[in-house]
């Protein structure tokens, strides 16, 4: 079966083994713990949605939509996709579960894989994971700056902060034309210096010019015209809003006046956070670069309307839960022992007072890795070192005849009675070991 045990993992989707997936796991812990003193709540939305909820909602001409995303059709014709991003989908909820009916304002978040197909390159996969939070229902700039806010706590709370905040405005639909017309004629005057792809998008969407990675359009555009100098007084007011407001939140903040970021639904409100790249990743600039961008996010105050709902104002980000781990200085902890406590039954008669004993552990709270299998000492005392567990609770033939098990200290640690090894009743087994184990920690 040679086919067969060449069977891996699909390219850019990787397993997230013990010593990853704790990580990501104490990192969701604090986006729970800190997101819900902001007054949110998880929502869990479906990984599969309808195409057209990605077309409608990101746009046609983003990359997420004409290239990167997983699209097939279901057994009745309708075309599906994997979700890209969570926006779209919360956003689907939301009116499909008529939230705006009876009081507009909801605080959400999510946690999940989303999925793309990108080109493959390191740190980027095809399956990768995604924090974020959007609030509905609120038009004024304050509620942009709260989530900052609380962005930057999750941030530190998982040992990443001092980041930049970086902050744009993009204009609304009243003051974007203008806006965009004013762009459009400054690329295509430098047009001959930009990327093909920055070509096509002077047509289509020429803010997403500025948002082009390489350097020769970078630096054709380094005196394009910023949406920050064309804003209506309403933007401007809003824009204004936002700084007064984080200067309330206490946060350091810089105007990025050529962020736009890459999806067409946002307006006003543009924000993104990045923070140092490990010194050993080349943190003074080589590498991944001194600054690596972990969370982005905006307003999308037209969203909810484009999408069948009542006109509802908007504002989100997103987190790549990859990048935020790697950042993490929890990364490098060593793995801890998956038990304290190694339970093995030996024998005729040993299985049903060992199995006792584990769930009677178990029941206080001790973590506890059981064998009853037909191996005999020796294996299983190997196993039990392996474990990392701090007590072995042994019950062999003589131990289950006379209704005790013996005790046994894995580490330096001595037993309460100055002793490696103690036999002790079954029945008050579960409460002796509690009990050395508090001594032990
Ligand atoms: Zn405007
Ligand atoms: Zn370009």
């Amino acid at each position: 079966m040679a086919e067969i045990s060449n069977i891996r993992s699909v390219k850019g989707m990787h397993d997230l083994l013990p010593a990853s997936s704790r990580v990501f796991s104490r990192i969701e812990a604090e986006m729970r713990r800190v997101f819900s003193q902001y007054g949110f709540s998880e929502i869990r939305t479906p990984v599969v949605e309808e195409t057209r909820l990605f077309s409608r909602g990101i746009g046609e001409e983003t990359d997420i939509v004409a290239k990167e995303m997983y699209t097939f059709l279901d057994r009745d014709g309708t075309s599906l996709s994997l979700r890209p991003e969570n926006t779209a989908s919360a956003v689907r909820a939301y009116i499909e579960h008529g939230m705006a009916v009876s009081d507009p304002v909801a605080r959400w978040y999510y946690a999940g894989p989303m999925f793309r197909h990108e080109r493959a390159q390191k740190g980027r996969y095809r399956q990768f994971h995604q924090i974020g939070a959007e609030i509905f229902g609120i038009s004024d700039a304050a509620a942009d700056a709260e989530l900052m806010h609380m962005l930057m706590d999750f941030a530190a709370a998982v040992g990443v902060s001092g980041g930049r905040l970086g902050i744009n405005s993009l204009g609304c639909a009243a003051c974007r034309p203008a806006y965009r017309e004013a762009l459009k004629s400054f690329a295509v005057g430098v047009r001959e210096r930009l990327c093909e792809d920055c070509g096509r998008r002077i047509e289509t969407n020429p803010l997403r010019v500025l948002d082009c990675k390489k350097e020769p359009c970078r630096a054709a555009t380094e005196n394009a015209p910023a949406s920050a100098d064309h804003l209506c007084a309403d933007c401007a007011a809003h824009f204004a809003r936002l700084r007064s407001a984080l200067d309330a939140f206490g946060d350091t903040y810089e105007v990025d006046r050529r962020m736009v970021r890459g999806l067409d639904y946002y307006n006003r409100t543009t924000f993104e956070l990045s923070a140092a790249a490990p010194a050993e990743e080349g943190g003074d600039g080589a590498g991944l670069g001194a600054q690596n961008a972990i969370a982005g996010g905006g307003r999308y105050d037209g969203l909810v309307e484009i999408l069948g709902g009542r006109p509802t104002p908007a504002v989100g980000f997103a987190v790549g839960l990859e990048r935020l781990a790697m950042l993490s200085p929890w990364a490098a902890d060593p793995l801890p022992p998956a038990v304290r406590v190694f339970v093995m039954a030996v024998g005729e008669g040993t299985l049903e007072p060992a199995a006792a004993l584990a769930s009677g552990l178990r029941r206080r709270g001790v973590s506890v890795e059981f064998d009853g299998s037909d191996k005999g000492f020796k294996a299983k005392f190997k196993r039990a070192d392996k474990s990392g567990a701090v007590v072995a609770a042994i019950v062999g033939e003589d131990e289950a005849r006379r209704g005790v098990c013996a005790v046994k200290s894995m580490t330096a640690a001595m037993l309460p009675g100055g002793e490696k090894q103690a036999e002790v009743p079954v029945a008050d087994a579960a409460a002796y070991i509690e009990t050395v184990l508090r001594h032990e920690a």
